[in-house]
């Protein structure tokens, strides 16, 4: 069985990705890792779907039973993958997303180096603001927060694999499927197809 790619799908505050997901979904399947997070819901956010909200005490005991496949802090929360929810459906031939920020991605490229990293951006940082902005779910000293971040976010951008522009959803979700189905295609991911093909 042919297995599924792990993508990481980073992107600044604003950029889009929880849209993006959606629209993804709706033209493949893919299989989304739910990531456990110490931050409070926000409006219309539902546990088990959007993260797994879980209290800062449980987050520590995962990290210390080893469960946790990456985490970070972001805006003085932690934010994390299990490794429970990755493996199973990449071994299973699935296609996975990890929509995770960038501290997350370098781990996980050097635990997987297999995995594609793809950087999505809004348009550009004043486009990036006024999306942040419109969401109208944060308060200013938690925009300012994510803005700022920005500028650190972007120094791994030359680590990534891939960047695409989020300027209209759907033209973006095509590109990340093109992305996907390259990758499929590598000849680095088929290395036993010559011997496979005179069997
Ligand atoms: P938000 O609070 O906007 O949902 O997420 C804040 C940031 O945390 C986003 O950049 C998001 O991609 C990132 N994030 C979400 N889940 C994870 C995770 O499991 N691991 C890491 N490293 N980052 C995550």
């Amino acid at each position: 069985m042919e297995k599924g790619l792990l993508i990481v799908l980073s992107g600044p505050s604003g950029s889009g990705k929880g849209t993006v997901r959606s629209v993804l979904t709706e033209m493949e399947d893919f299989a989304f890792s739910v990531s456990a997070t110490t931050r409070a819901p926000r409006a219309g956010e539902t546990d088990g779907v959007d993260y797994h909200f879980i209290t800062h005490e449980s987050f520590e005991e995962k990290i210390r039973n080893g469960e946790m496949l990456e985490y970070t802090t972001y805006n003085g929360n932690y934010y994390g993958t299990e490794f429970s929810e990755v493996l199973a459906a990449v071994e299973s031939g699935r296609n996975l997303i990890l929509e995770i920020e960038v501290e997350g991605a370098m781990n996980v490229k050097r635990i997987y180096p297999e995995a594609v990293l793809i950087m999505l951006l809004p348009p550009d940082f004043a486009e990036q603001e006024r999306r942040l902005r419109g969401r109208g779910t944060e308060s200013e000293e938690i925009i300012r927060g994510r803005l700022e971040r920005t500028h650190a976010e972007m120094k791994y951008f030359p680590r990534y694999d891939y960047v695409v522009y989020n300027r209209e959803i759907d033209a973006c979700a095509k590109e990340i499927l093109s992305i996907v189905h390259a990758e499929k295609c590598a000849v680095k991911r088929h290395a036993d197809a010559a011997k496979r093909y005179f069997e």
